[in-house]
């Protein structure tokens, strides 16, 4: 099996693209696929040795669709790197940006006509009505006689997409919106031609006075302005990701043999020696080697204050140096960067479906052939009840009237429109703030949490815990317990080895050999020294051992918030050191707000009871679970979860995956440059617990936004349509004019994408 995103041409709504995968889902060798009407692409999983993207483009080509595998690196003129992250969008907005230019010129050089058309419309009403005198009539019929010709151009070339898409649904029964408008303007342009062409013979019958060239011309051309307003619209949904493949450097000054040289950012390898000057960008991930700078990384985390650069501290590309000067070692380059794994996953991210949207594919899926039904509907029954009461001649004139109005008023477009377009700019304003999203089915789950479960260690406080005091209780000197316990933690990753090894180092206390070192997840570590067993860890691990432990002396370390570690050798405890945590600033305040958004926030733990209670109180949190296991953590969160819970839970993303996983959203705290991004529904750049808060705001806001798009989608049609087909007129005498109906149609598509964009403005 196979997974290749690649380009769909010929895509206009939402339920082109669900013919598109109804059809290649029953195609042999095809697993999955998904196609999006906002971005033009399609996911298909399949298997290469039954089929392959040519076969499937030319299976959905006789409906006028084709695939395009992305044009290679080579066609783009780029480096593989560069093209993986750009994953072809710009070629596809050099296309939409030429469509877009098409549609342009064709609406400024039928402007005059469209406009004359609408203004004889008006001549005509203030005649009927007595508010002016008729025209002379060689004007008249001068201007009557270039109405077809007007048309014609209109239908046959601006409106060519739509008389192709009726010429599909003739030859091969699949209709889709381009087919609803095909329909309506041909309808209005061969009943109107009918009676140009056959004006005497017909005269007893039909109202010849009463054409619609008109409303061929001005419904294409309305359709047409709302298609390129919208298309303008759309490109600017879509512009998050193309500032963040902006921030990426052309070039490098890398030093090489102690001379400065500029590199093409393709040809920066790892170890390479990157001299970053003032204001310059950062081309590559790495480490500081030498110097001290301020760096402005707003960009990335969406955190406003520059960060300090030293030595041993890492660097983002994409990020801008302030005043400083520093060199720094590459470590990661290309695609491996921090920020080509952002570009890469708010890509895919605003691609992927929310569940929200499935109504409304469902809806447009079924919407167009139940639409024909209605408009043939309505010409029916205009002609069985209007003939009797009105004469065959204003019952025909009005059921041709419904009929092109229902078809024009119902096309589904602004329905398939209403949820990308919002899921497109609330992924983007989050990558903006630094809120990485996953997809969009996370971002649209986020703001039904009602629980956040919050890690203690690197998410309520920095992850860094600092080496506070030793008590011994054996007759070894302190320096021999300092000495045994680092090399104990010397082969843990734990951040409490590292205060312990960092203490060491500064005390100038050297390592001992040792073998058989045993890491007990959660608990501890152990390990033999010139054969002499040690155990270092909690309580837990100790009571396991049944050593005896002073709990008051204990109490007292843990009460004021601090960890401690016991030191025991095969026999007894021989001591223990207590290292402490800082909160993180901001913690106190975010929890704060998830607990008046109503959302309870629990915290988590493998640290010590008392330990866990004093920084919860320092914070604000009511509810702990401290000295769990990793399976603990778990099995807390399904509890919540079979209680209807639903649960999201913050952790720092390395040695939480598994309980991250589980929750219904997991969040990662991102911390320096070692973020694993894809690990969690959720990153949250700079490791910041407010951010949380901002990342459920924007999942409200957006939610709410594809509400009111889908509410405004419908309203268009659950009105309109009864409307157009003429259900109020015998009791109102109204009757919708095609003409409206076209005006109706295409802003309510741009309506819906402007209000999505009214989402970038929103303060989070
Ligand atoms: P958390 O991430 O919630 O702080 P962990 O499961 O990582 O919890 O660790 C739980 C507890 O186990 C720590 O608070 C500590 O007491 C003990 N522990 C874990 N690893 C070590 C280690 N390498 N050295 C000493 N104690 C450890
Ligand atoms: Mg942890």
């Amino acid at each position: 099996m196979q997974t290749t995103t690649c380009r769909v041409k010929g895509i206009h709504c939402a339920s082109c693209a669900i013919t598109i995968e109804k059809t290649l889902k029953k195609t042999a060798g095809v697993e999955k696929i998904e196609v999006n009407f906002a971005t033009e692409n399609a996911k298909i999983t399949y298997d290469p040795s039954q089929t392959s993207i040519p076969a499937l483009s030319q299976s959905i080509e006789p409906l006028g669709y084709t695939l395009h595998d992305s044009p290679s690196a080579i066609e783009m003129n780029m480096s593989e790197d560069e093209h993986k992250a750009h994953l072809g969008l710009n070629l596809t907005k050099e296309e939409k940006l030429k469509e877009q230019s098409v549609l342009y010129k064709q609406l400024l050089f039928t402007s005059p006509f469209v406009l004359l058309s609408i203004a004889m419309m008006i001549i005509d009403l203030l005649v009927r009505f007595n508010f002016m005198k008729e025209l002379s009539p060689v004007i008249d019929s001068a201007i009557h006689h270039l109405l077809p010709i007007i048309a014609t151009y209109m239908l046959f070339v601006v409106g060519k997409p739509y008389l192709l898409g009726l010429l599909r649904f003739f030859r091969h029964g699949k209709a889709n919106m381009d087919t609803l408008i095909g329909l309506g303007t041909t309808s209005a342009f061969l009943y109107s031609l009918a009676i140009s062409a056959f004006e005497e013979s017909l005269e007893p019958f039909v109202d010849t006075a009463n054409s619609y060239y008109d409303v061929t011309i001005v419904v294409i051309a309305f359709i047409t302005l709302g298609k390129y307003l919208e298309s303008r619209a759309k490109l600017k949904t879509g512009d998050a990701i193309e500032k963040l493949i902006n921030l990426q450097a052309k070039t490098a000054l890398v030093l090489k043999d102690g001379v400065e040289i500029s590199v093409p950012i393709e040809k920066v390898e790892h170890d390479d020696v990157i001299i970053i000057k003032p204001g310059t960008r950062i081309p590559v991930d790495g480490i500081v080697i030498d110097g001290f700078s301020f760096v402005d990384e707003s960009m990335i985390t969406g955190e406003p204050i520059p960060v300090e650069k030293r030595m041993n501290d890492s660097v983002t590309a994409g990020t801008i140096n302030t005043s400083g000067t520093f060199t720094f070692k590459a470590t990661k380059v290309g695609s491996e960067t921090l920020l080509a794994q952002i570009i890469k996953m708010v890509d895919s991210a605003q691609g992927s479906r929310a569940p929200i949207q499935a109504v409304a594919d469902k809806i447009s899926g079924v919407f167009v052939p139940i639409v024909l039904v209605i408009a043939f509907l309505s010409l029916f029954l205009w002609m069985v009840i209007g003939v009797p009461n009105l004469g065959f001649s204003m019952a025909l004139s009005y059921g041709i009237t419904s009929f092109v109005s229902v078809l024009i008023i119902a096309c589904p477009c602004a329905l398939g429109l209403a949820t990308p377009t919002a899921i497109i700019v609330g992924i983007g304003k989050g990558a903006k703030n630094g809120i990485l999203i996953k997809d969009a089915e996370t971002l649209e789950k986020l703001h039904h949490v009602d629980t956040v479960i919050v890690d203690k260690t690197g998410t309520i406080t920095k992850g860094k815990p600092e080496f506070i005091e030793l008590q011994n209780f054996s007759n070894r000197s302190n320096d021999e317990l300092i000495a045994i316990l680092a090399t104990l933690e010397s082969k843990s990753e734990h951040p409490i080895a590292h205060a312990i090894l960092t203490y060491a180092e500064q005390k100038k206390i050297s390592l001992l050999a040792l073998t058989a070192f045993n890491n007990i997840e959660g608990k501890g570590v152990t390990a033999e020294i010139n054969g002499e067993k040690f155990t270092a860890g909690n309580t837990t691990l100790m009571s396991e051992r049944k050593f005896t432990i002073d709990l008051d002396l204990l109490n007292k370390e843990t009460s004021k918030g601090h960890t401690p570690i016991f030191l025991a050798d095969e026999k007894t405890i021989l001591g223990f050191v207590t290292v402490a945590d800082t909160i993180k600033p901001e913690s106190v305040q975010a929890i704060r707000d998830l607990q008046k958004l109503g959302i309870s926030v629990v915290m988590l733990t493998g640290d010590n009871q008392k330990t866990a209670e004093s920084i919860a109180r320092e914070v604000g949190i009511t509810s702990i679970h401290a000295e769990v296991l990793p399976q603990d953590k778990l099995r807390i969160i399904e509890e919540l979860q079979t209680k209807n819970h639903i649960v999201a839970m913050a952790g720092d993303g390395i040695n939480d995956a598994p309980a991250l996983a589980k929750a219904d959203i997991g969040i990662a705290m991102g911390n320096g440059s070692d973020i694993a991004i894809d690990t969690a529904g959720i990153t949250l750049l700079n490791g910041d617990l407010s951010k949380l808060v901002k990342a459920i705001s924007l999942s409200t806001l957006t939610i709410r936004g594809i509400r009111q798009n889908l509410f405004w989608a419908f309203i268009y049609n659950v009105v309109g349509i009864p409307l157009a087909a003429g259900l109020f007129f015998p009791i109102f005498g109204w009757l919708l004019n095609p003409i409206f109906a076209g005006f109706a149609m295409a802003f309510s598509s741009v309506s819906v994408v402007g209000n999505s964009l009214r989402l970038k403005q929103k303060k989070l």
